[in-house]
């Protein structure tokens, strides 16, 4: 529940993030963390195993590192590279075979098919999208540059495909007492998925997020975490770090989006993860960032052992139809 006093404003310098992060950053704390795995064996019986992993646009095949086992897997979107049947049933199929309890997904803008409202899908004109120079991504077809029917009229389901884990979509799950939300949205860059404009359209999506979230799970990074670009430019969202740090203030932020900034970094408060698997040459270079973290609810030993555990997944909003 939003009150008064947490009423989040517009940043004035929203729409240029590298700017309005000069003004934010004299007034936050930013901590780089030299982020090391923790140890495999002997977890603390009282904690859980994340398991955190973003932007593997269809390369699980190349993985040159393993996959930590843990309690719960994170994928925070970019699972695929253009959102189509063949990749989703794929992904599917890969993360059903992980070993972890609960796996939590969600969509990134290249999962073109699961936004209703993406319009580009019927269309063979891409220009505009971001095109990839290099790196095995060039390698999987891409939606819209070729009529696919079966995979457009699959569009308003394709969520229903992912079998194999919990898919969140501005809801939320509460695992071991620990709140869980996932939104998929990103400044607008082009015509991808789940892209809304700086400002208040994009915090009225982040306005959504529960207060009392633990773990939160966007796919595209606040402004001044793990944001950074090649290029120097920070590409976040000044409204996402606002939401964050004087509203929802959950123990983790996990993203991806940005390729060039995998990484830990905190505030003092918040621990942000950027989780990006594919580096800038969309090359699957990064491994899972995993942490371990108390479990909330008081469970006594027998429950823990039985792992009985309260799975809520919140009501989904309903599917608008594409066309
Ligand atoms: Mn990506
Ligand atoms: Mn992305």
């Amino acid at each position: 529940m939003m009150n008064e006093e947490t009423r989040i404003e517009v940043h004035p310098l929203t729409e240029t993030p590298t700017q309005a992060w000069e003004e934010i950053s004299k007034t936050t704390r930013v901590i780089k963390i030299n982020y090391k795995s923790p140890r495999t064996e002997n977890l603390d019986p009282k904690k859980v195993r994340v398991v955190c992993m973003s932007d593997t646009h269809s390369l699980n095949h190349y993985f040159k590192f393993e996959i930590p086992d843990g309690d719960i897997f994170i994928h925070a979107g970019d699972f695929t590279a253009g959102g189509k049947l063949d990749e989703v049933l794929a992904f599917n199929d890969w993360i059903g075979r992980l070993p972890h309890k609960y796996k939590l997904v969600i969509a990134g803008n290249h999962e073109l098919y699961f936004d209703p409202s993406f319009r580009e899908i019927m269309s063979p004109n891409t220009n505009g999208r971001t095109k990839h120079n290099s790196g095995l991504i060039n390698k999987i077809p891409f939606l819209g540059q070729s009529g696919d029917a079966s995979s457009t009229a699959a569009a308003p389901k394709m969520r229903e495909y992912l079998t194999n884990c919990i898919y969140l979509e501005d809801s939320g799950v509460e695992l071991y007492g620990i709140k869980f939300w996932g939104s998929p949205w990103q400044p607008e860059f082009g015509p991808w998925a789940f892209g809304v404009k700086r400002g208040q359209e994009l915090l009225n999506k982040w306005n959504l997020i529960p207060t009392d979230t633990d773990i939160l799970i966007t796919h595209s990074p606040p402004l001044g975490f793990n944001d950074k670009t090649a290029k120097g430019d920070h590409a976040g969202c000044a409204e996402l770090l606002s939401t964050i740090q004087k509203r929802v203030k959950p123990k983790y932020s996990i993203f991806g989006h940005v390729h060039d900034a995998y990484g830990v970094m905190a505030d003092g408060r918040t621990v942000f993860i950027n989780a990006t698997t594919c580096d800038i040459n969309y090359l699957p270079n990064n491994p899972p960032v995993v942490f371990d973290i108390e479990i909330k609810k008081n469970m006594d030993d027998e429950e823990l052992k039985e792992e009985v555990v309260d799975v809520k997944v919140e009501e989904r909003r309903s599917w608008c139809s594409i066309m």
